[in-house]
């Protein structure tokens, strides 16, 4: 018997597949440095965001193991209830100091911290300007919080401009919000633009560094610090599960930004607090990265070769400048094949298709790492050179 609901469920799913849009989970083993088994094949993973490799690093690891035993392995409690330890507090100090700012504050997630600062931060009565190409959960940020939100073309500044003076000078509050480095894309947002459009138009500017904490600028702060405009950006938020390897969010600002959010950020006031052992890891990981400046620089230059040899073989990385280096091919069609063909040949690469990408623009989301050894980008880009001829078929779309 089918219970109400399921039918539907099903058809939904079907509709998905038959066009080649169903999701599936893969699943994968452990991970010994930047190996492990996928689906049974032992593969590079070529698709993580575990980009400096901290997330098997033994001290982050033993950090993780060390505050599980002092304080258990839950907290029991929202931290704004009893669960709020000496180590959430010590994680905020270290992100405050490692970013610059006079103060932090530690979310579950990234999706937390978007979610519950953007609703914070804006309402009804006033204007949200988000880049088309944003985050998932600063899209959603933007609808829970009720504020008029109006999309401006990706990095397009013309249209930012003519939305803030067509739009910006009847809301209350005017915020800009902008992913750093681009997530599917790999490109940079014009900060500096950004930053001068919002001192013209009066506007608060949120950055999310999710995939530049720990990659870019002198000391591994971010895009803002690489581009030295810090200073001029109040809300920095960037994720702890990605380049640091662990779990977990920020945004870093004022004591008013961060006093403000722990009264107005519903995703941090209701809900557990992260587990201690997540926050000294994270604690762990910023030491590394403060410390062992070869691996961002390491990230850097296999993600230059990459995208000289892909582009030398004629295949499209958009605007990439970072460690995400997109391949479009185009059909979700030809894009699973190649994954797939990819995997048999001991490279783990995702295809990314809509609705995370637009229509027609399916690809391959290819990371580097900094603990891949030599020769590895190379194998690659001739795996992926095979793989492209052998789904190639006169009858489909040639990728
Ligand atoms: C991954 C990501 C997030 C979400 O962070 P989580 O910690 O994974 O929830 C937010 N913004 C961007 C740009 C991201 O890539």
């Amino acid at each position: 018997m089918r219970l109400p609901g399921e039918r539907r469920w099903q058809q939904v799913l079907e509709d998905l597949k038959g066009r080649n849009l169903l999701r599936r989970l893969r699943r994968r083993g452990p991970a010994s440095g930047a190996r492990a088994v996928v689906e049974g094949q032992e593969a590079w993973i070529l698709c993580s965001n575990d980009y400096l490799g901290l997330s098997t690093h033994p001290d982050v690891i033993q950090a993780m193991i060390d505050a599980t035993r002092r304080f258990g392995a839950g907290t029991g409690a929202a931290r704004l209830i009893s669960g709020n330890t000496s180590l959430h507090e010590e994680v905020e100090e270290k992100i405050a100091r490692f970013k610059g700012t006079e103060a932090a504050l530690f979310f579950t997630s990234g999706y937390h911290a978007n979610v519950g600062t953007i609703q914070a931060l804006a309402g009804e009565g006033d204007a949200i300007f988000s880049d088309e190409l944003n985050h998932a959960s600063i899209i959603d940020g933007c609808r829970l919080s009720r504020a008029r939100t109006f999309v401006y073309r990706h990095r397009d500044m013309n249209h930012l401009e003519d939305l803030l003076r067509r739009e910006g000078s009847r809301a209350r509050t005017r915020l800009v919000v902008t992913d750093t480095v681009f997530s599917m894309d790999g490109d940079v947002a014009p900060l500096e633009d950004i930053v001068r459009l919002a001192e013209q138009y009066d506007a608060v500017v949120m950055v999310d560094e999710a995939h530049a904490t720990g990659l870019f600028g002198e000391h591994g702060r971010g895009m803002c610090e690489e581009k030295g405009i810090s200073d001029k950006i109040p809300v920095q938020m960037g994720t702890c599960g990605k380049a640091l390897g662990v779990f977990g969010a920020y945004v870093a600002g004022s004591s008013e930004l961060v006093n403000f959010l722990i009264n107005r950020a519903r995703s941090f006031i209701f809900t557990t607090a992260p587990p201690p052992g997540i926050c000294f890891a994270v604690i762990k990981a910023l030491e590394i990265v403060e410390r062992e400046k070869w691996r961002r620089e390491r990230v850097q230059a296999l993600a230059s070769r990459l995208r000289t040899l892909l582009k030398s073989k004629g295949l499209n990385t958009l605007n990439s400048e970072t460690q995400i280096v997109p391949v479009v091919i185009g059909s979700e069609n030809s894009t699973l094949a190649i994954s797939r063909a990819l995997l048999k040949m001991g490279f783990f690469v995702q295809g990314i298709r809509p609705p995370t990408v637009p229509p027609g623009t399916s690809r391959l989301r290819v990371t580097v790492r900094a603990d891949l050894p030599d020769g590895i980008i190379e194998d690659f880009c001739c795996a992926l050179e095979k793989a492209i001829g052998s789904t190639w078929s006169p009858t489909g779309e040639q990728p």
